[in-house]
């Protein structure tokens, strides 16, 4: 269908859903829109396929006119159309910090964090669930389900309770308990498993053979994977509209990392920013870092290996889209790497002492691979940088108990405090 230019101001692009039909990501086999994720011809996963011309409708100014969360990029996502049955807590246009004092730290130029941890439940994970379970909703289902490491949960369990679904949520027994905690606390049912993330995922597939919910990370992730777009969408207009020179994403499936890069690509494509070149890194734990591996072996296939690893939230053995995440690093001039426990500690407490944000074990590992990749000569530090901070730090209290005592302890009193030497 072609629409004479004249009519194209006057059709809203907020209240059109540009995506048309799900595509094989393999073999291009295409599919009607629905919660379904996987190709029958090639078991390859899906992917939303949208109708250009209705991309082409949005515009800066329609996009500055929407609201100041993630759904000012509407028109760009294949869900939440209808205002009125979006599944929505506000997630998205969180702050992009400028990092000066980390910056010079690192010897940087120009550098900036996105602050993902201000979303409503505190992760990035916010974004692709309201986007999921907007699709849900719309496809008629009034369950909805997930396998997490933990920020997902949280997510889900919450989005699920303020639109009034029931929630059933699977995780790894062993998760930190401020994960579980404030997940439970939102009253969905949640369901500890004895085993590890892959574990979960495993049983959450075969679940999904059985029951007629939506599943997050299953029949609806193509739907879930695209709400990662708008964490890229928001960092080029929080730049004026244009494309920051490299970034640095956290890899946990890979999807984050693939969808900036989709999202980049999007942006300059619809003439919504110039199509200048990036570079996008990405960042793991050594104890779980199989896409990082597969970099330096220099091979497609990306190994399973089983996570040990204080990161949790990233500790996905068995990434879907890792082959994805190491095509876009290899094609924009990036890298993949990974570091320690005791470095992604420390990447946390840099991140904390320089610019006064404190994020999770996640924003740790992206902090100490951004340093490392400096070390190595990978990263340009006279290019303009943006890592991205995925969740906040008191999710994961637990590695540093040992790192986090007072300066010192003393009586209530001036001269104790004097004798401990804590004046000038
Ligand atoms: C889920 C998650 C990521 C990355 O997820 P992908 O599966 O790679 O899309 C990054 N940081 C945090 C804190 C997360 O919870
Ligand atoms: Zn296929």
């Amino acid at each position: 269908m072609t629409v004479a230019p004249e009519r194209l101001a006057t059709i809203n692009p907020d209240v059109v859903n540009p995506a048309v039909s799900l595509s094989c990501r393999y073999c291009g086999a295409t599919y009607a829109l629905s919660p379904t994720h996987v190709c029958i011809e090639c078991f390859a996963p899906l992917e939303i396929a949208y109708d250009e011309s209705a991309l082409r409708r949005v515009t800066r100014a329609s996009i500055e006119a929407g609201p100041t969360n993630l759904w000012r990029y509407v028109g760009l996502l294949p869900a939440g159309h209808d205002p009125a049955r979006r599944v929505s807590l506000g997630a998205g246009w969180t702050p992009l910090r400028p990092a000066a004092r980390l910056a010079a730290e690192l010897g940087m130029r120009t550098l900036w964090v996105k602050d993902d941890s201000a979303n409503p439940t505190h992760s990035f994970k916010d974004r692709v669930v309201s986007v999921a379970l907007s699709a849900a909703r719309e496809h008629g289902y009034t369950t909805v389900a997930c396998a997490s490491t933990g920020n997902l949960a949280q997510s889900v369990a919450a989005h699920a309770a303020s639109a009034g679904l029931r929630s059933v949520v699977l995780i790894p027994h062993d998760l930190e308990d401020g994960k579980t905690v404030s997940t439970a606390v939102y009253g969905g049912t949640l369901v500890a498993i004895d085993g590890n993330y892959d574990d979960v995922n495993r049983l959450c597939s075969e679940l999904s053979g059985e029951y007629e919910w939506a599943f997050v990370n299953v029949n609806v992730r193509p739907f879930y994977a695209e709400g990662s777009k708008t964490l890229g969408y928001e960092v080029a207009e929080q730049l004026g509209w244009r494309l920051p020179e490299q970034v640095v994403v956290p890899i946990a499936s890979g999807s984050l990392l693939t969808k900036i890069d989709k999202a980049f690509g999007e942006l300059g494509r619809l003439g919504l920013v110039e199509p200048t070149p990036y570079r996008v890194f990405g960042a793991q734990a050594q104890g779980c870092n199989p896409v990082a591996a597969a970099f330096a072996r220099g091979v497609d296939t990306v190994a399973p290996m089983k996570p040990s690893t204080i990161a949790k939230s990233l500790s996905i053995g068995n990434p879907a889209d890792g082959p994805y995440a190491l095509d876009v690093a290899r094609r924009t001039g990036g890298a993949i790497t990974d570091v320690t426990d005791p470095e992604i500690v420390e990447g946390i407490r840099l991140l904390a002492r320089t610019e006064g944000v404190f994020g999770e074990t996640a924003g740790g590992v992206t902090v100490a691979c951004l340093r490392r990749l400096l070390r190595e000569g990978l990263l340009d530090p006279d290019a303009e940088t943006v890592i991205f901070n995925t969740g906040d730090g008191l999710k994961t209290l637990d590695p540093l108990v040992s790192t986090g005592k007072p300066t010192a302890t003393i009586r209530p009193s001036l001269a104790a405090f004097e004798t401990a030497g804590l004046g000038d």
